[in-house]
Protein backbone atom coordinates (compact mmCIF):
# COMPACT_ATOMS: atom_id res chain seq x y z
CA UNK A 1 0.00 0.00 0.00
CA UNK A 2 1.45 3.99 -0.82
CA UNK A 3 2.82 5.39 2.03
CA UNK A 4 0.31 7.93 2.90
CA UNK A 5 1.82 9.97 6.11
CA UNK A 6 1.47 13.36 8.06
CA UNK A 7 4.64 14.74 9.68
CA UNK A 8 3.72 17.86 12.22
CA UNK A 9 6.01 20.26 11.58
CA UNK A 10 4.26 22.95 14.14
CA UNK A 11 1.34 22.56 16.05
CA UNK A 12 1.25 25.46 18.03
CA UNK A 13 -1.14 29.05 18.02
CA UNK A 14 -0.20 32.39 17.16
CA UNK A 15 2.51 32.96 20.09
CA UNK A 16 5.28 30.03 19.58
CA UNK A 17 6.98 28.35 22.82
CA UNK A 18 10.11 26.52 23.47
CA UNK A 19 8.44 23.55 22.44
CA UNK A 20 5.75 24.75 20.30
CA UNK A 21 5.95 26.35 16.59
CA UNK A 22 3.81 27.87 14.56
CA UNK A 23 1.16 25.42 12.26
CA UNK A 24 2.56 23.50 9.22
CA UNK A 25 2.64 19.80 8.64
CA UNK A 26 4.74 17.87 5.45
CA UNK A 27 1.87 14.97 4.02
CA UNK A 28 3.61 12.46 2.00
CA UNK A 29 1.51 10.26 -0.24
CA UNK A 30 4.46 8.27 -2.40
CA UNK A 31 7.39 9.88 -3.82
CA UNK A 32 4.64 13.46 -3.52
CA UNK A 33 5.59 16.07 -0.61
CA UNK A 34 2.96 19.01 -0.13
CA UNK A 35 3.68 21.42 2.72
CA UNK A 36 0.14 22.58 4.55
CA UNK A 37 0.68 25.83 6.49
CA UNK A 38 4.00 26.95 7.04
CA UNK A 39 4.07 29.39 9.86
CA UNK A 40 7.69 30.81 11.03
CA UNK A 41 10.68 28.79 10.94
CA UNK A 42 8.97 25.62 9.29
CA UNK A 43 12.22 25.37 6.74
CA UNK A 44 14.41 24.97 10.49
CA UNK A 45 11.73 22.29 11.56
CA UNK A 46 11.92 20.32 8.13
CA UNK A 47 15.87 20.25 8.73
CA UNK A 48 15.14 19.33 12.14
CA UNK A 49 12.60 16.20 11.20
CA UNK A 50 14.55 14.96 8.22
CA UNK A 51 11.45 16.67 6.09
CA UNK A 52 13.40 17.00 2.85
CA UNK A 53 12.53 19.55 0.40
CA UNK A 54 13.79 17.96 -2.57
CA UNK A 55 10.16 16.50 -3.89
CA UNK A 56 8.47 19.57 -2.54
CA UNK A 57 5.78 20.68 -5.75
CA UNK A 58 2.62 22.15 -3.58
CA UNK A 59 2.04 24.13 -0.44
CA UNK A 60 -1.17 25.02 0.82
CA UNK A 61 -1.88 28.04 2.78
CA UNK A 62 -5.21 27.97 4.90
CA UNK A 63 -5.17 31.55 5.79
CA UNK A 64 -3.26 34.78 5.94
CA UNK A 65 -3.15 34.81 9.76
CA UNK A 66 0.80 35.16 10.62
CA UNK A 67 1.36 31.91 12.36
CA UNK A 68 0.21 30.16 9.28
CA UNK A 69 2.36 31.30 6.76
CA UNK A 70 5.19 33.75 8.12
CA UNK A 71 7.64 30.94 7.12
CA UNK A 72 6.85 31.11 3.52
CA UNK A 73 9.16 33.64 2.14
CA UNK A 74 12.26 32.07 3.96
CA UNK A 75 11.36 28.96 2.40
CA UNK A 76 11.46 29.77 -1.37
CA UNK A 77 14.54 32.24 -0.97
CA UNK A 78 16.34 28.84 0.57
CA UNK A 79 14.81 26.85 -2.31
CA UNK A 80 16.24 29.47 -4.38
CA UNK A 81 19.52 29.48 -3.40
CA UNK A 82 19.63 26.02 -3.63
CA UNK A 83 19.29 26.28 -7.61
CA UNK A 84 16.09 24.71 -7.62
CA UNK A 85 14.46 24.56 -11.13
CA UNK A 86 11.27 22.86 -10.57
CA UNK A 87 8.29 24.88 -10.67
CA UNK A 88 6.39 25.27 -7.75
CA UNK A 89 2.77 25.54 -6.64
CA UNK A 90 1.22 27.49 -3.64
CA UNK A 91 -2.43 28.23 -2.83
CA UNK A 92 -3.50 30.50 -1.07
CA UNK A 93 -5.87 33.23 0.23
CA UNK A 94 -5.93 36.34 -3.07
CA UNK A 95 -3.30 38.85 -1.40
CA UNK A 96 -0.82 36.23 -0.29
CA UNK A 97 1.08 35.99 -3.80
CA UNK A 98 1.31 40.28 -3.86
CA UNK A 99 3.32 39.83 -0.61
CA UNK A 100 5.60 37.48 -1.58
CA UNK A 101 6.54 39.10 -5.18
CA UNK A 102 6.40 42.15 -2.34
CA UNK A 103 9.38 40.65 -0.79
CA UNK A 104 10.81 39.05 -3.38
CA UNK A 105 11.27 42.39 -4.84
CA UNK A 106 12.36 44.41 -2.57
CA UNK A 107 15.33 41.76 -1.75
CA UNK A 108 15.97 42.00 -5.71
CA UNK A 109 15.47 38.45 -5.81
CA UNK A 110 15.30 36.69 -9.06
CA UNK A 111 13.97 33.25 -8.87
CA UNK A 112 15.30 30.56 -11.05
CA UNK A 113 12.07 28.25 -10.96
CA UNK A 114 8.40 29.03 -11.23
CA UNK A 115 6.49 30.44 -8.87
CA UNK A 116 2.62 29.59 -9.29
CA UNK A 117 0.15 30.90 -7.41
CA UNK A 118 -3.38 29.79 -7.15
CA UNK A 119 -5.76 31.89 -5.51
CA UNK A 120 -8.48 29.58 -3.51
CA UNK A 121 -11.98 30.71 -3.96
CA UNK A 122 -14.70 28.52 -3.79
CA UNK A 123 -15.16 25.24 -2.94
CA UNK A 124 -13.04 22.95 -5.34
CA UNK A 125 -10.29 20.13 -6.84
CA UNK A 126 -7.39 22.12 -6.26
CA UNK A 127 -5.12 19.60 -7.18
CA UNK A 128 -5.55 16.12 -9.48
CA UNK A 129 -3.35 13.28 -10.60
CA UNK A 130 -3.96 9.79 -12.22
CA UNK A 131 -4.38 8.63 -8.21
CA UNK A 132 -4.58 11.47 -5.74
CA UNK A 133 -7.16 14.65 -5.00
CA UNK A 134 -6.98 17.53 -3.20
CA UNK A 135 -9.93 19.80 -2.37
CA UNK A 136 -10.68 22.88 -0.70
CA UNK A 137 -13.58 23.99 1.30
CA UNK A 138 -14.54 27.29 4.00
CA UNK A 139 -13.91 26.92 7.65
CA UNK A 140 -15.20 29.76 9.77
CA UNK A 141 -12.70 31.68 10.97
CA UNK A 142 -11.87 35.83 11.56
CA UNK A 143 -10.25 36.30 7.99
CA UNK A 144 -10.86 33.97 5.03
CA UNK A 145 -10.18 30.49 6.16
CA UNK A 146 -9.40 27.15 3.79
CA UNK A 147 -9.92 23.77 5.36
CA UNK A 148 -8.45 20.99 2.96
CA UNK A 149 -9.27 17.03 2.13
CA UNK A 150 -6.55 15.16 0.72
CA UNK A 151 -7.51 11.44 -0.84
CA UNK A 152 -6.45 8.68 -2.78
CA UNK A 153 -8.98 8.18 -5.68
CA UNK A 154 -11.11 5.17 -6.42
CA UNK A 155 -8.45 1.75 -7.03
CA UNK A 156 -9.21 -0.21 -9.93
CA UNK A 157 -10.08 -3.78 -9.43
CA UNK A 158 -7.21 -6.37 -9.01
CA UNK A 159 -7.21 -8.89 -11.24
CA UNK A 160 -7.15 -12.89 -9.68
CA UNK A 161 -3.98 -14.78 -10.51
CA UNK A 162 -5.86 -17.73 -11.07
CA UNK A 163 -8.02 -15.79 -13.71
CA UNK A 164 -4.37 -14.65 -15.09
CA UNK A 165 -2.84 -17.98 -15.43
CA UNK A 166 -5.82 -19.61 -16.87
CA UNK A 167 -6.81 -17.62 -19.81
CA UNK A 168 -4.02 -15.25 -20.37
CA UNK A 169 -5.97 -12.24 -21.40
CA UNK A 170 -4.34 -9.71 -23.53
CA UNK A 171 -3.29 -6.03 -21.90
CA UNK A 172 -6.06 -4.83 -23.12
CA UNK A 173 -8.75 -6.93 -22.14
CA UNK A 174 -6.97 -6.27 -18.53
CA UNK A 175 -7.24 -2.89 -18.19
CA UNK A 176 -10.95 -2.87 -19.44
CA UNK A 177 -10.93 -5.63 -16.48
CA UNK A 178 -9.48 -4.04 -13.79
CA UNK A 179 -12.04 -1.11 -15.23
CA UNK A 180 -14.83 -3.79 -14.25
CA UNK A 181 -15.43 -5.48 -17.44
CA UNK A 182 -16.26 -9.29 -18.04
CA UNK A 183 -14.04 -11.95 -19.66
CA UNK A 184 -15.82 -13.33 -22.85
CA UNK A 185 -14.44 -17.15 -22.59
CA UNK A 186 -13.70 -18.67 -26.43
CA UNK A 187 -17.30 -20.96 -26.03
CA UNK A 188 -19.30 -17.51 -25.73
CA UNK A 189 -19.94 -18.16 -22.11
CA UNK A 190 -19.36 -14.97 -19.90
CA UNK A 191 -17.00 -14.93 -16.69
CA UNK A 192 -18.25 -11.83 -14.73
CA UNK A 193 -15.77 -9.76 -13.30
CA UNK A 194 -16.84 -10.38 -9.40
CA UNK A 195 -15.90 -13.75 -10.63
CA UNK A 196 -12.29 -12.47 -11.90
CA UNK A 197 -11.15 -9.83 -9.89
CA UNK A 198 -10.75 -8.97 -6.22
CA UNK A 199 -12.25 -5.55 -4.79
CA UNK A 200 -9.21 -2.82 -4.28
CA UNK A 201 -8.69 -1.32 -1.04
CA UNK A 202 -10.81 1.33 0.11
CA UNK A 203 -9.46 4.87 -0.59
CA UNK A 204 -7.71 6.40 2.21
CA UNK A 205 -8.42 10.41 3.29
CA UNK A 206 -6.94 12.69 5.50
CA UNK A 207 -8.84 16.25 6.41
CA UNK A 208 -7.09 19.30 7.62
CA UNK A 209 -9.13 22.12 9.64
CA UNK A 210 -7.55 24.52 11.09
CA UNK A 211 -8.30 27.71 12.46
CA UNK A 212 -11.80 27.82 12.64
CA UNK A 213 -14.63 28.22 15.37
CA UNK A 214 -17.40 25.27 16.08
CA UNK A 215 -19.20 24.94 12.85
CA UNK A 216 -21.71 22.09 11.65
CA UNK A 217 -21.27 23.17 8.07
CA UNK A 218 -17.96 21.72 7.84
CA UNK A 219 -18.88 18.12 8.43
CA UNK A 220 -20.33 17.15 4.97
CA UNK A 221 -16.66 18.02 3.14
CA UNK A 222 -15.03 15.79 5.37
CA UNK A 223 -17.44 13.09 6.41
CA UNK A 224 -15.65 9.66 6.82
CA UNK A 225 -12.05 10.60 6.11
CA UNK A 226 -9.83 8.39 8.06
CA UNK A 227 -7.60 10.95 9.59
CA UNK A 228 -8.86 14.51 10.61
CA UNK A 229 -6.75 16.94 12.11
CA UNK A 230 -8.66 19.45 14.18
CA UNK A 231 -7.16 22.81 15.98
CA UNK A 232 -8.36 22.35 19.55
CA UNK A 233 -6.86 25.84 20.82
CA UNK A 234 -9.15 26.03 23.70
CA UNK A 235 -10.75 23.84 26.63
CA UNK A 236 -14.19 23.70 28.31
CA UNK A 237 -13.49 26.47 30.59
CA UNK A 238 -12.34 28.95 27.60
CA UNK A 239 -15.49 28.01 25.38
CA UNK A 240 -16.58 31.42 25.24
CA UNK A 241 -12.85 33.05 24.15
CA UNK A 242 -12.86 30.44 22.03
CA UNK A 243 -16.11 31.62 20.44
CA UNK A 244 -15.06 35.13 20.48
CA UNK A 245 -12.02 34.65 18.26
CA UNK A 246 -13.49 31.99 16.07
CA UNK A 247 -11.51 28.85 17.49
CA UNK A 248 -12.68 26.05 18.99
CA UNK A 249 -12.11 24.27 22.46
CA UNK A 250 -10.84 20.15 22.22
CA UNK A 251 -14.54 18.78 23.11
CA UNK A 252 -16.12 20.73 20.22
CA UNK A 253 -13.13 19.33 17.49
CA UNK A 254 -14.22 15.94 18.89
CA UNK A 255 -17.84 16.99 17.78
CA UNK A 256 -17.35 17.69 14.66
CA UNK A 257 -15.01 14.37 14.43
CA UNK A 258 -18.24 12.56 16.02
CA UNK A 259 -20.50 14.65 13.40
CA UNK A 260 -18.47 13.67 10.25
CA UNK A 261 -17.82 10.04 11.65
CA UNK A 262 -14.12 10.17 11.34
CA UNK A 263 -11.68 7.36 12.00
CA UNK A 264 -9.28 9.18 14.01
CA UNK A 265 -9.05 12.09 15.59
CA UNK A 266 -5.29 14.36 15.60
CA UNK A 267 -5.57 17.62 18.04
CA UNK A 268 -3.80 20.86 17.24
CA UNK A 269 -3.01 24.38 17.34
CA UNK A 270 -2.52 24.30 21.02
CA UNK A 271 -2.42 27.88 22.93
CA UNK A 272 0.98 28.92 24.16
CA UNK A 273 -1.23 29.02 27.58
CA UNK A 274 -1.18 25.32 28.25
CA UNK A 275 1.76 24.09 29.50
CA UNK A 276 0.25 20.89 29.50
CA UNK A 277 -2.18 19.70 26.92
CA UNK A 278 -3.15 16.62 28.21
CA UNK A 279 -6.75 17.96 29.61
CA UNK A 280 -7.54 18.49 26.16
CA UNK A 281 -7.64 14.89 25.22
CA UNK A 282 -9.74 13.65 28.13
CA UNK A 283 -11.85 16.32 27.52
CA UNK A 284 -12.00 15.44 23.32
CA UNK A 285 -12.12 11.71 24.36
CA UNK A 286 -15.34 12.17 26.39
CA UNK A 287 -16.69 12.78 23.09
CA UNK A 288 -15.06 11.03 20.39
CA UNK A 289 -12.72 7.96 22.03
CA UNK A 290 -10.12 7.61 19.03
CA UNK A 291 -8.69 10.91 19.77
CA UNK A 292 -4.38 12.11 19.57
CA UNK A 293 -2.86 14.72 20.73
CA UNK A 294 -0.56 15.74 17.93
CA UNK A 295 3.20 16.24 18.45
CA UNK A 296 6.20 18.40 16.75
CA UNK A 297 8.26 15.89 14.64
CA UNK A 298 5.99 12.42 14.67
CA UNK A 299 4.47 11.41 11.86
CA UNK A 300 1.17 9.64 11.43
CA UNK A 301 0.04 7.59 9.01
CA UNK A 302 -3.57 7.41 7.49
CA UNK A 303 -4.64 4.45 8.24
CA UNK A 304 -7.08 2.80 5.85
CA UNK A 305 -10.77 2.01 6.59
CA UNK A 306 -10.40 -1.36 8.12
ZN1 LIG B 1 -5.97 32.16 12.48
Amino acid sequence: MTDFRITILGNGSAVPTRKQHPSAQLLQYGHRRFLIDCGEGTQMQMLKYDASRKNLSHIFISHLHGDHYFGLVGLISTLHLFGREQPLHVYGPEPLEAIIRMQMRASDTRLKFPLMFHVLRNTDVIYEDNVFEISCFPLNHRIATWGFVFREKEKERNLRKDFVRRYTPGVEQMHLIKQGGDFALPDGNILKNEQITLAPSLPRSYAYCSDTAYDKNIVPFIRSVNLLYHEATFDDGMAEVAAEKYHSTARQAAQIASEAGVGKLLLGHFSARFSDVSPLLDEAREVFENTLLSKEGMTYTVPDSS
